[in-house]
């Protein structure tokens, strides 16, 4: 076990009669005692509603809900507060993406740029979009390993090109995007890249102004804060020409009966009470990441990620591995000669290990792999190589047991 492990009170535990080997971190992370706390003071301390109270608890929970704020802007180095904006998740940010900036921007001859390798939720609001606005969805095409070759995706990008949207790291094959040349390409005919960064920001160092990437989602869950909460990143000037696509409460200046007027950047994107705990949990969670700093992050989840690809491939006969060989980001993704993904987990299970399989919500990239489903095991900085070690010994036992 590394030194990071006890920070995690819940992988302390057995799980039938075997410590627990929690490999499915890019479905969720765990959480370190250090954000379960912050978030418990929250409640026991100060909680309150926001922005609104005068009294001494409001200014506080005001305090800690616009601190967090401040953290994520200096996380990945934003300009401004004004360009973070708080909502449930990825999911939820590309959804206000989609819906405010393209589907008011895109027209019939219009063309929105995608990778087969997107996560449903960046996939299907670009769906929504291109259907409301007429405008067609075109793909990049995928090297054999799921890369992205620069020379080929350049030719796919032309003056009708208003939006790529993509991730930055994929869910399933753990591939890092190119997203600065991505950026430099689009920009030079006018279009904007919105970037799906769930699996990006929980593991390595994202900086949206040298990356110049224009919308950038995460989700606080994946980065070891609580679910919940998420960040949508764009540039002001963006954001400035947006609607919101939430009315209610927190958001407004001014309301007369018949016409309104929105508050200021960012607040004109969080209609409602805010997810005060939620951003004070994620504030905490990048405490976490800074106290170890993000650079260590990087580097430890790549070698063990690049540590369980090898002991794969050199250690289980017969293993499919997806994905690049090298330069994966946190996770390999696999299937055992023609045993189902979900008989695979069930065996690792019952050794307390924890594997997603299934099709990681890419159904057209399971499609492209050309398989119906795949195991994944996914690693963050509480993983080390036995871990990995106890990963080969049950797949050893699996390919035992399905004969
Ligand atoms: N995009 C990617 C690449 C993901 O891996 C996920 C979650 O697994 C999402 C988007 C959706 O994130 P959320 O469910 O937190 O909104």
């Amino acid at each position: 076990m590394n030194r990071f492990h006890q920070d995690f009170p819940i992988l302390k535990q057995e799980v039938n009669g075997s410590p627990l080997v929690y490999l499915d971190s890019s479905a969720t992370s765990q959480k370190p005692a250090q954000v379960i706390d912050a978030i418990d003071a929250y409640y026991k301390q100060i909680n309150s509603n926001v922005h609104r109270g005068v009294h001494t608890l409001g200014t506080m929970a005001t305090d800690a809900y616009e601190g967090a704020r401040e953290k994520v802007r200096a996380l990945i180095h934003a300009r401004t507060t004004k360009e973070i904006i708080f909502n449930r998740g990825t999911t939820t940010g590309i959804n206000l993406v989609a819906r405010s900036y393209a589907a008011a921007k895109l027209t019939a001859d219009d063309e929105i740029l995608l990778t087969p390798a997107e996560h449903h939720s960046n996939l299907i609001p670009w769906q929504q979009a291109a259907k409301s606005s007429g405008a067609q969805l075109k793909y990049f095409e995928l090297e054999p390993d799921g890369s992205l070759d620069l020379a080929k995706a350049k030719k796919m990008i032309t003056s009708r090109t208003k939006v790529i949207a993509i991730n930055h790291v994929s869910n399933v094959m753990g591939t890092i995007h190119p997203l600065k040349e991505l950026a430099k390409l689009v920009h030079a005919h006018g279009g904007v890249i919105a970037v799906d960064g769930a699996q990006s920001v929980p593991h390595l160092k994202v900086d949206v102004q040298d990356l110049d990437v224009d919308f950038y989602t995460f989700s606080g869950h994946k980065m070891f804060g609580p679910t919940g909460i998420g960040v949508l990143y764009g540039k002001e000037a963006l954001l400035d020409q947006m609607e919101p696509v939430e009315f209610g409460g927190e958001m407004i200046d001014h309301v007369d009966l018949y016409e309104s007027t929105w508050k200021e950047l960012p607040w004109k994107f969080e209609g409602g009470t805010p997810i005060i705990a939620g951003a004070i949990g994620l504030g905490a969670a990048i405490d976490y990441i800074n106290s170890i700093g993000i650079e260590v992050i990087e580097k430890h989840d790549l070698e063990i990620s690049q540590y369980a690809y090898d002991q794969l491939a050199s250690h289980i006969e017969g293993i499919s591995l997806y994905g690049p060989k090298q330069g994966r980001m946190g996770m390999v993704t696999f299937n055992l000669g023609d045993v189902h993904p979900h008989d695979v987990a069930t065996v690792l299970d019952a050794e307390g290990i924890a594997v997603r399989a299934g099709h990681h919500c890419c159904q057209p990239l399971m499609r492209w792999l050309n398989v119906s489903a795949t195991a994944r095991a996914s690693f963050h900085i509480y993983n080390d190589e036995s871990d990995i070690d106890r990963l080969i010994k049950g797949l050893q036992k699996t390919k035992e047991y399905f004969g």
